[in-house]
């Protein structure tokens, strides 16, 4: 329900955002490999999993040099939650011990849920050029860990694409998850309602995303500069946007505002709504009790979560 009427059947192409977040805080990535040594940057870190519920990890990886990511991947286990790996460059093959393959290319998006558990290896399909993108780490609820193992291989085409107009024009949006004025993305999840969008700016271009205040959200900048309010967000650096603004004891905020400066800008947003249960995480597996962490070592050496 909304308390204002304009008369018009209005068209949500402009969303209503007047209450934008500010940034809480400024996060700049932790450099660190992973899998058979790929340089990565992480940038949702263990410490912030409470603040950025239902969020469990970041990395961002971008490397011209092959040896940066040809190690890959290698056969690894995840239990208790989700992956979702979006490829901006590059081509990246996937297999599980369910016997699933994929090839995700630029532009593609995985979305796997481990649930009670998966073995997979993710390697580079290249032996040069780019390799960009990131993998994005969703917590499942206390009540769906254990669910069966799921994956969907999303192709480029697949996913949604919202094009601004009037006071967005100039904005490109593709929808993974959730929905952007009134584009429904490529995934819909309960529990955790995620918002995936990686938007496009040309220079000065602007965009307002409306937010529920409990959810929790974040914008990654990826090229050029973003403004969020007063803040200056540079390339390579991830805003934590504030649930509340400070200093007031007014109403909630309602959304978020970007900006692109003048050289435009390329990011991810990101959004969702928190699960408020305890997380215990032990590498690839994130459970909520520490007994479920050792459980989950003992199936992996047992062998059943192949
Ligand atoms: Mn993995």
């Amino acid at each position: 329900m909304s308390t204002i009427t304009t008369g018009t059947t209005a068209t949500p192409s402009t969303p209503l955002v007047t209450r934008p977040r500010t940034v809480e805080r400024l996060v700049q990535g932790q450099a660190t490999s992973d899998g058979d040594g790929v340089k990565l940057t992480r940038v949702l870190t263990q410490n912030l999993q409470r603040r950025l519920d239902p969020f469990l990890m970041l990395d961002a990886f971008g490397s011209d040099a092959a040896a940066d990511y040809l190690g890959g991947f290698p056969d690894h286990p995840h239990r208790g939650f989700e992956t979702v790996t979006y490829m901006l460059e590059g081509r990246m093959r996937h297999k599980d011990s369910a016997g699933h393959e994929g090839l995700l290319t630029a532009g593609a998006v995985q979305w796997m849920t481990a649930g009670r558990g998966v073995i997979h290896s993710e390697m580079p399909e290249q032996q040069e050029g780019r390799m960009e993108g990131f993998q994005l780490w969703l917590n499942l609820p206390a009540a769906r860990k254990m669910s069966e193992p799921w994956y969907r291989d999303i192709r480029p085409e697949e996913i949604p694409v919202w094009q601004g107009t009037d006071g967005e024009a100039g904005v490109t949006a593709r929808v993974i998850a959730g929905r952007t004025h009134g584009v429904e993305g490529a995934m819909q999840r309960e529990h955790t309602e995620p918002l995936y969008l990686d938007l496009h700016f040309e220079p000065g271009a602007t965009f307002a995303q409306p937010l529920p205040a409990a959810h929790n959200a974040f914008v990654y900048v990826y090229r050029g500069t973003l403004a969020i309010g007063e803040t200056e967000v540079r390339s390579q650096r991830m805003a934590i946007l504030a649930n509340k603004t400070p200093g007031t004891a007014g109403a909630d905020p309602d959304g978020v505002r970007l900006a692109a400066g003048a050289e435009g800008a390329r990011a991810i947003l990101v959004a969702g709504r928190p699960l408020n249960e305890p997380i215990a995480q032990y590498g690839p597996f994130v459970m909520n009790t520490n007994e479920e962490i050792f459980q989950a070592v003992e199936d992996f050496r047992a062998g059943r979560l192949a």
